[in-house]
């Protein structure tokens, strides 16, 4: 009698820590996969090409196909976002502005000539090896790591500084860009989630409904893709 009810009580035992692994074992794979959610938001760009991610932590995606469209200087855009450039332009310059686009699609050899000269200006300024690497990446992205590689992103400055300031174009820029779909892409005070120094040039499309809500709140596409994915 009294060893039956032990080994009933030793098998209810055996019972619940079936249950107590089980449960550890669900936390374990939900925190796994929350975790690997929030190391990689370029997932959305699948869906959504406008919101593809592109950081230090981002990569241009392998399968990244970009059509070009050729402005009349010669740099080139992604043709999907012509349109809404265009318009800004044009409308820039009804304001007596003179814009121009100084920079924008890149080639993954285009961006390692720009990171090795930015790395040689911090080498001769007394920096050495890995130190001018990294602080050449505070300015300018390593390849692969570059927006302008997707053709979503233009450098914009004044075309005539006795027209106006480059100053002058950043700020209508700053200013309007979310009308036509466009965001500045690494505001002042934003560094430690972009990873990227200031730059009031930096234009990046992202669609007008995104831009209106990251320009509105003053916020970075890192933040605004962590919101929508809560
Ligand atoms: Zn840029």
């Amino acid at each position: 009698m009294t060893k039956n009810v032990k080994s009933r009580r030793a098998k209810g035992r055996k019972r619940s820590f079936g249950w107590v692994f089980g449960l550890l074992l669900i936390v374990l794979i939900a925190l796994a996969v929350l975790r690997l959610g929030k190391l990689d938001l370029g997932f959305l760009h699948k869906e959504q090409w406008n919101l593809t991610l592109v950081n230090s932590y981002n990569a241009v995606p392998d399968d990244w196909k970009v059509e070009l469209t050729e402005l009349k200087n010669g740099e080139k855009v992604d043709s999907r976002i012509y349109p809404y450039l265009q318009e800004m332009f044009d409308d820039c310059r009804s304001d007596g502005l003179l814009p121009i686009v100084k920079s924008s699609y890149r080639t993954a050899e285009d961006q390692q000539k720009i990171f090795d000269e930015k790395t040689a200006e911090f080498a001769a300024a007394g920096y050495s090896g890995d130190d001018a690497r990294e602080q050449a990446n505070k300015w300018a992205a390593k390849p692969g790591y570059s927006e302008h590689q997707l053709g979503l992103a233009v450098d914009i400055d004044s075309e005539d500084l006795s027209v106006c300031s480059n100053e002058a174009v950043w700020e209508w820029m700053e200013a309007h860009c979310a009308e036509y779909g466009f965001i500045l892409r690494y505001p002042p005070d934003k560094e430690d989630v972009t990873g990227c120094s200031y730059e009031p040039w930096h234009f990046r499309y992202v669609g007008e409904e995104a831009a209106k809500a990251i320009m509105d709140r003053g916020i970075t596409l890192e933040e605004y893709l962590a919101g929508q994915k809560k």
